[in-house]
This record gives structure tokens, C-alpha cells and sequence, in this order.
């Protein structure tokens, strides 16, 4: 077991290094069950921060952590990142020149690098292999561990025999890593890489900053330039069915002034990985594509993915959301949903021959139309698809924020399932409308089914509203679906309650062509100072010839943005993200934007009229004055952070910013030892530092409040 030692090691290498103050759910389990020398499997979704799992306990442990890796860009802005870090990492795969990799490996055998990540191929030689037996291994994490199955949507060869490190090296601990949730691949990479008796580590994968919208197309370009409009600037993917489709589109954005460029399987290779690029690096805004694009794309800022039209799956549909937010800021996903992509993805299907695989893509299809057309939580159906419970309501998808009408829907509930009950067998979800409906067709005859109680009992009510009935009935888990017959109905425990008990439930109205328009929620951040820093890190990012999420990511420049009074190097320590190394390399030249920024707004501020207090500071933004408004209808910091999903930080970074705009805050009765700590402060130095200052204090005081106390008598005049 981790001892505390061991442990308060993990925390501290979590804050310098990385510059996180709290494991995200689950990889501290993951890291310390690494660290005490054990084997795990974790299945976290995108973004869900699988890297630290490995990354951490190559660090703490004594050797090289040994990292394997599918992709060579991957690798690269890895090590790219960590160096940033001050990690001392390194790849080793066919993109080096003999002279690198000769340096390479001359630092791994001086034991002078903490990970080295290995193309599977490299590792696997002999003479790669002979040479681990000499020098310490800290461990080995094999990251996109569902490359080994077959079963996986990415098989590589190459990644079949890693196996064999086992063998090799049965006493170095050893970590598999992948996003693919399908229970048949997990199977199959535990055993392939002899990790069953590993401890494996599921995490849940809701990506609950991701916005599921699903509006009827009708103008795709019109729907699209409307929704652009709100992410002005930001980084987004269209996914299109074709490559027509995306060749117009991107022309059609251009000529709208977006900077979007087209990318797609038949490009020349030169021009597609230009397009990546020019995407990473953020001279290209909108990436408008064919499901060819997004592998081994590991851009964290994408802040929206729009689906032109309808995927094949629920599977390539959730894959592909899964490309915004990877930085757990607020995302978007749009799906433009028409009943002719329906139709053509129809006649797709019905050109492949196996009449099996026919069977499994119509299923995988009507689910991807159950999701579009579901009249409950988008997520609830998402993750109910990859077997995960989910509660009623998310808030953020499109029926959550703007719920369509209900109704009691108990009779025809019990009509729907007693239908479903009498038919017995083998009967899909069209079937048992025909019959509810009072078809006399030719299949309902022959089975007798035009003699049952049930048989037409439905008739009032259209096929359109009654496959809403029974979409629902899926999706809350009434009934389920058997792909293997042909999609056939059966009950469910949940049913038969209802049956026996009379249970009430509720239904939402059918309603076609349904349209909505969503507020958008504020990010919190202050807009001008954030593109400010935006292109701070530019420059910094151009001289140093990488992207800039390498460099320092979105949700490190929206907590600086919020420092619009200004900082020293202490608050920029609390940043999120801003580990010692990167706070000496780039602490400065954010510093200047940020005091600079603050000098400019202090020259030219508004008093919004609270009666002591003097503006010094930019008035308030909009975040900042929702966080007054819920303060002042009387709410505490826990429940104002609460409401908006940010932290107490940003709450009290709020406060700090609307003391300065002149809003009254009672920050006297906000902080602990207020009268103390103000006298003391009248007692220091005025030309003290802010960090001097604080230590000057007789009681330790967070960032914030000090900023707060800060701020408090400077608006007094003092
Ligand atoms: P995955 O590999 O699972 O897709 P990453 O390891 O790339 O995810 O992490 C996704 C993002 O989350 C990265 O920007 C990473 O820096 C950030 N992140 C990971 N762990 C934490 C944490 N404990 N606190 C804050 N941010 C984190
Ligand atoms: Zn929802």
C-alpha cells in the first residue's frame, strides 16, 4: 500500500509538474494502484484524462516509464507537452534521423529520461527488447489499448505481439489504456495483452460539457452559419457524408468569411496534413470533412462538431461528438437530422451482401433515428446505447434545456406493452404497430393476429405517433430491443410492473419538425482579455514551432481572463494547468498582458453605484454579474459555484473583480480574521510585493481572499 509519503509525492508531482490541484475521478486510484507496483486497465472516454494515469507514476516510480503508442504525431505532441513540463521525455519511432535516435537511446540507457514512448514495432525487436533487461523500467502503459483486438474499430497488426512484454518482463507493472467501451474488445485486449487478473478501472463515459442538439434540417447552410455565428473564432469539425458534400461546404463557408478548409480521403497526403495542421495550430477554424478525419487529431480546444448529416451509428456518432471538449470546457454538438439521410443510408445498407452484417447495420441505424427523433435526455439514450444508467435529465441537451409537452400516457402504455406481450416472439417494433393499428395485411393474417384482443385498439393514433411511443418505451428501459431477431420486442422486468400495478407514466407529445432555439450559456470568461491572451501564446507557441494547446490550454487562458485586475506570479501558480516549469518559462509574458490589460481598464472605469465603494477595476463582465446577481438573491459562494458548474475559486475571483467594477460585496463578513488581517495589512510595507505581503500575515490566507482584501481596501480608498 501508498504510503502517506508516497502519496503526498503523487499530490506535489500532480501540482508542480502538472499544475492540477485535484486528481480528476478515478486517476488517483489509477496512479497509486501504478505506483505500489500493480497491473490496470482503465476505460475512460476521450478527454477523460487517461494520460496522467501513466504519466504520474513514471514519474514517482525509480526508471523510464515506457509508453506505446499507435500514432507518431500522438507521440510527438506527448513529448511535445510534457518537455513543456519540465518531464524529461522522449520518443523513439521511425520519424528520427540514425543521429536522434542514436542520442535517444544513449539517454534512455544513462537512465536520463523519466518516458520514452515506443512505436510497437521498435519495442518489439530483439535488439530493443535485449536492451531492456539492462536498464530500470519504471513501467509499461500501452495507450489505445483496443489497437491489439480485432474486434476494435482500429486493429493494428503490430500491436498484436506486444503480449509478448509479459513474458519478457513479468515484474514491471504494466497499464493498458482505451476509450472504446465495447465489452467483446475489452475481453479481448485483456487477454491478448495477459492483463486478466489486472485491476480494471471503468470509468463513466458521459462527457457532461458536451451539448447534444439535434434540430430537423431544412437550410443546412443557413442552420450552420446561424450556429457558427455564436462560436465565432473557435475551433469546430463538420462532418459530411460525402466528398462532394465537403468540397461545397467548405467552399460555401469561405465565401461566407470562415476560415474552414476541406479534408477528405481522396486529397493528395501533403494537402491533408496541411489542413491538420493549419487546424492544430488554429489558422484554420473550421475543418469541414468526411469521416476520414479525427484520428490521431488530439485537439482539446474543438469547441464544436456539427453533423451535415446523419452518421451510421450511434457508435461513429458518439466517436465523433467526442472530438469537442476534450478540455472539459463547454462544447457543443449539433446533428442535423432529415428523413432523407434516413432514406439514402437505407439504400446503402441494403447493397451489402452478408445478410448478418444487413441485419446488425439496419439495428445500429434505427437506433442512431431513436436517438434523433427521442423525446428524452439525448445523454439518458446515449449512454443507455453503451449500457450505462443514466438519471432522468442532464440539463444539457436540447429536449433537457427545452422539454417538449407531456402527457399521461399510462393507457396507451399499457396498450403498447400488452400488444408486445400477446404477439409473443419474434416481432419488431413495426409489426406491433400494424397490429395495434388494425392492419389486415398478409403477415398479420397468417400469424392470427387480426384475432387478438389488441388488434386495433390503436387505431386512433397515426404510425408516427406510435413509433414515438415506442421509442420512448426503449428508451426508458420498458422494453428492449433483440438485434440478433431482427429487432424484436420483448418486456422488461420494469414492464411488468407497470403492467401489474397500474403505474402511472408520463409521455412526451410527438411533435414534427420541431424547432428550438437555445440560449447559450456564458463560458465565464472575460471575452477581451482572453483573446488577449489567446495571442500571447500565440507568439510564444510560433517561436517555439508548436501548436498552442501544447503550450498552455483554453482552460488555463479563461482562469487568467478572470484576472482582470491584474496578478503577480502566485496567482498565476493557482492557474489550472501552470506547473512550476511552465510558470518560469511563460509566467512573465502572461503577467505583462494580464497588468498591462488591468492599467488600460482602470483608466477608463464606470462606477455602477454602490455607495462606498470606488470603481478600480474593468466592469464587470457578463459571468461576473450573473455570479452578483444570484449573490445578492442571497445565495453562498458553495451554491453560487454550484449553480454555474465553475469552482469557489472562480466564485471568489468574481467577487474580487465586482469589488473592483464597485459593486458591494460584504467581504467583511466573507472573510475569516477580516478586522485583523486589515490592520495588519495597513502595518505592511506599501512597496512589498504581493506575495511578500501575504507571508507578512499572521494567518494563512488563500489567493483569493487575499485578493479580495486587496481589492475591498482598495475600492475603500485606502
Ligand atoms: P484522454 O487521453 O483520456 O483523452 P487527456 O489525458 O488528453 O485525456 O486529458 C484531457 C485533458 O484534461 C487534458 O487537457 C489534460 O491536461 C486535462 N486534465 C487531465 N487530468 C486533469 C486534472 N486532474 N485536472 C485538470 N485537468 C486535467
Ligand atoms: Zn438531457
Amino acid at each position: 500500500m501508498a504510503t502517506k509519503k508516497i502519496k503526498d509525492q503523487i499530490k506535489g508531482t500532480l501540482k508542480e509538474v502538472f499544475g492540477y490541484d485535484e486528481f480528476r475521478s478515478m486517476q488517483e486510484e489509477v496512479v497509486t494502484n501504478l505506483v505500489d507496483g500493480k497491473d490496470a486497465f482503465v476505460l475512460m472516454p476521450t478527454g477523460g484524462g487517461k494520460s496522467l494515469c501513466y504519466q504520474i507514476p513514471a514519474l514517482v516510480r525509480s526508471g523510464t516509464g515506457i509508453v506505446v503508442s499507435p500514432l507518431i504525431s500522438l507521440m510527438k505532441d506527448q513529448v511535445d507537452a510534457l518537455v513543456r513540463c519540465g518531464v524529461r521525455a522522449a520518443y523513439y519511432n521511425s520519424s528520427l534521423k540514425a543521429a536522434e535516435s542514436k542520442d535517444i537511446l544513449e539517454r534512455f540507457e544513462k537512465g536520463e529520461l523519466d518516458l520514452l514512448y515506443v512505436a510497437p514495432e521498435r519495442l518489439l525487436t530483439k535488439a530493443f527488447l535485449k536492451r531492456l533487461e539492462t536498464i530500470e523500467i519504471a513501467l509499461f502503459a500501452i495507450d489505445e489499448a483496443h489497437c491489439v483486438s480485432q474486434w476494435g474499430h482500429d486493429f493494428r497488426p503490430e500491436y498484436v505481439r506486444l503480449g509478448e512484454l509479459r513474458d519478457a518482463m513479468p515484474t514491471v507493472p504494466m497499464i493498458a489504456l482505451t476509450a472504446t467501451a465495447d465489452e467483446h474488445t475489452r475481453i479481448d485486449i485483456a487477454e491478448r495483452l495477459q492483463l486478466t487478473k489486472a485491476r480494471c478501472f471503468v470509468s463513466s463515459f458521459d462527457r457532461p460539457n458536451i451539448r447534444y442538439l439535434v434540430s430537423e434540417k431544412r437550410q443546412p447552410l443557413t442552420q450552420i452559419l446561424q450556429f457558427i455565428e455564436d462560436w465565432k473564432g473557435s475551433s469546430g469539425i463538420i462532418y459530411c457524408m460525402s466528398r462532394k458534400r465537403v468540397e461545397d461546404l467548405a467552399v460555401n463557408l469561405q465565401r461566407h468569411g470562415i476560415r474552414a478548409a476541406a479534408y477528405h480521403a481522396g486529397m493528395p497526403a501533403r494537402s491533408r496534413e496541411k489542413v491538420q495542421d493549419d487546424f492544430l495550430r488554429d489558422r484554420v477554424n473550421v475543418i469541414v470533412a468526411t469521416i476520414a478525419f479525427g484520428m490521431g487529431v488530439d485537439k482539446p480546444n474543438v469547441r464544436f462538431v456539427i453533423h451535415h448529416d446523419l452518421p451510421k451509428s450511434i457508435e461513429s456518432y458518439y466517436q465523433e461528438t467526442g472530438r469537442a471538449g476534450r478540455d472539459g470546457l463547454e462544447s457543443e454538438a449539433l446533428l442535423l437530422y432529415g428523413s432523407g439521410d434516413v432514406n439514402l443510408v437505407r439504400r446503402l445498407i441494403e447493397n451489402v451482401e452478408s445478410i448478418d452484417q444487413r441485419r446488425v447495420e439496419v439495428h445500429k441505424l434505427n437506433s442512431m433515428v431513436g436517438l434523433s427523433e427521442a423525446l428524452t435526455c439525448r445523454r439518458k439514450v446515449l449512454l443507455g446505447y453503451f449500457g450505462e444508467e443514466f438519471g432522468d435529465s442532464c440539463g444539457n441537451c436540447d429536449i433537457c434545456l427545452d422539454p417538449p409537452e407531456t402527457y399521461d400516457g399510462t393507457e396507451i402504455v399499457e396498450m403498447a406493452l400488452k400488444a408486445v406481450r400477446s404477439v409473443k416472439g419474434d416481432y419488431g417494433l413495426g409489426y406491433v404497430i400494424d397490429v395495434l393499428r388494425g392492419s389486415n395485411n398478409a403477415r398479420v393474417k397468417e400469424n392470427g393476429h387480426n384475432r387478438l384482443s389488441c388488434h386495433g385498439v390503436g387505431k386512433e393514433m397515426n404510425g408516427d405517433e406510435w413509433t414515438s411511443v415506442f421509442r420512448q418505451l426503449i428508451h426508458y428501459g420498458y422494453l428492449t430491443q433483440d438485434i440478433t431477431r431482427k429487432a424484436a420486442l420483448s418486456l422488461t422486468k420494469k414492464a411488468k410492473t407497470v403492467l401489474k400495478e397500474h403505474e402511472q407514466v408520463t409521455l412526451s407529445k410527438y411533435q414534427p419538425g420541431l424547432k428550438r432555439k437555445l440560449k447559450r450559456l456564458s463560458q465565464g470568461r472575460n471575452d477581451k482579455l482572453f483573446r488577449k491572451l489567446v495571442e500571447v501564446r500565440e507568439k510564444l507557441a510560433d517561436a517555439e514551432d508548436v501548436p498552442p494547446h501544447i503550450l498552455l490550454s483554453d482552460v488555463a487562458l479563461t482562469e487568467m481572463s478572470q484576472l482582470s485586475g491584474g496578478g503577480d506570479l502566485d496567482i498565476l501558480a493557482t492557474i489550472s494547468g501552470m506547473g512550476q516549469h511552465k510558470l518560469e518559462s511563460y509566467g512573465d509574458a502572461f503577467l505583462s498582458a494580464l497588468n498591462q490589460y488591468a492599467d488600460a481598464a482602470s483608466g477608463s472605469t464606470q462606477n455602477t453605484g454602490a455607495p462606498k465603494l470606488m470603481a478600480r477595476g474593468a466592469p464587470a463582465n457578463d459571468a461576473q454579474i450573473y455570479t452578483f446577481s444570484l449573490y445578492k438573491s442571497g445565495m453562498d459562494i458553495d451554491a453560487i459555484a454550484a449553480t454555474q458548474g465553475v469552482s469557489d475559486r472562480t466564485v471568489l475571483n468574481h467577487f474580487v473583480a465586482l469589488v473592483r467594477s464597485g459593486n458591494f460585496v460584504d467581504v467583511p463578513n466573507l472573510i475569516e480574521g477580516f478586522d485583523q488581517l486589515m490592520l495588519e495589512l495597513d502595518d505592511i510595507d506599501p512597496h512589498a510585493s504581493l506575495s511578500e505581503a501575504k507571508q507578512e500575515l499572521s494567518m494563512p490566507v488563500g489567493n483569493e481572499e487575499f485578493r479580495l482584501l486587496l481589492a475591498w481596501r482598495e475600492a475603500l480608498g485606502a
